[in-house]
């Protein structure tokens, strides 16, 4: 469970305090799949950063399954991270390393892995996203989907049990957009993860999403399971 408790954030530029996120109280329930929509510059990354520690909350806690994470050492902060994937909407891979040592990054960073434990995770993980046959080849030789895809296994790849997704289908055209959806839901059904997922794509809420929160301005303007968020057409 993740919990934000009056969070609030705002960013320093020179000598001006610019607010993001205004104080805010959000429970995302354990195994769930959570949408944030709203225009840009709302807040929905700032919220999502603050869950992963990407940022510090200017105010407030952040509580994941009953801990308050908020001042977490750095030790304890790479400990956490394990415990969260995140996919991007520009895949975010590194050209210059295959497929298969993109997946296994993260571990490698991690440095409590064994090589064989590695490889065993990287050859499941290629499995999971069908991309069995492709763990040699560069990210320059697949496409968007598969690309995602990609990410989607690097984002597992240390057994996190939270998924963050910042606008992740976004680059990619709609047929391919519903084959990552379907995957993130086999991944939310399957392996129980809970998922916040950030987007400005309607259809890919009314997809996958239990629950939705509405932001504008830096706070969350309405929020509730998605049937009473929007009405369908
Ligand atoms: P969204 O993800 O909904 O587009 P953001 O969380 O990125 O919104 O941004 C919320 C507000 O915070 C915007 O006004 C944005 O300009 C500002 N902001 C975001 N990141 C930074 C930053 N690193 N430094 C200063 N201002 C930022
Ligand atoms: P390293 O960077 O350790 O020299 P590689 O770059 O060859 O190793 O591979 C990165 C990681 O991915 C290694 O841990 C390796 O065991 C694993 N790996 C490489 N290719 C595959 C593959 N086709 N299937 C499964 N695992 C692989």
């Amino acid at each position: 469970m993740i919990e934000l408790d009056q969070v609030q954030k705002s960013y320093q530029v020179g000598d001006r305090a610019i607010p993001a996120l205004k104080p805010t109280d959000l429970t995302i329930d354990t195994g769930e799949v959570f949408g944030i929509v709203g225009h840009s510059g709302a807040g929905k990354s700032t919220l999502v950063r603050l869950i992963n520690l990407l940022e510090r909350p200017t105010g407030g806690r952040v509580l994941v399954d009953g801990e308050n994470v908020t001042h977490y050492d750095a030790a304890e902060l790479r400990a956490f991270r394990r415990k969260v994937g995140m996919i991007f909407q520009h895949f975010n891979l590194l050209s210059s390393r295959t497929v298969a040592d993109n997946i296994a990054f993260p571990m490698k960073l991690a440095g409590i892995y064994s090589k064989a434990e590695i490889r065993s995770r990287v050859a499941e993980l290629l499995a999971l996203v069908s991309l069995t046959d492709q763990g040699n080849k560069y990210p320059s030789q697949l496409s968007g989907g598969q690309k995602q895809r990609v990410g989607v296994a690097r984002a597992l790849a240390c057994r996190p049990t939270i998924l963050l997704c910042d606008e992740a289908t976004s680059a990619l055209d709609p047929q391919t957009t519903q084959s990552v959806l379907r995957l993130l839901a086999e991944i939310n059904r399957e392996l129980g993860l809970t998922i916040v997922l950030i987007t400005h794509e309607m259809d890919v809420v009314r997809r996958i999403c239990d629950r939705v929160a509405v932001m504008d301005g830096g706070e969350i303007v309405e929020s509730g399971p998605v049937t009473d968020v929007f009405l369908h057409p």
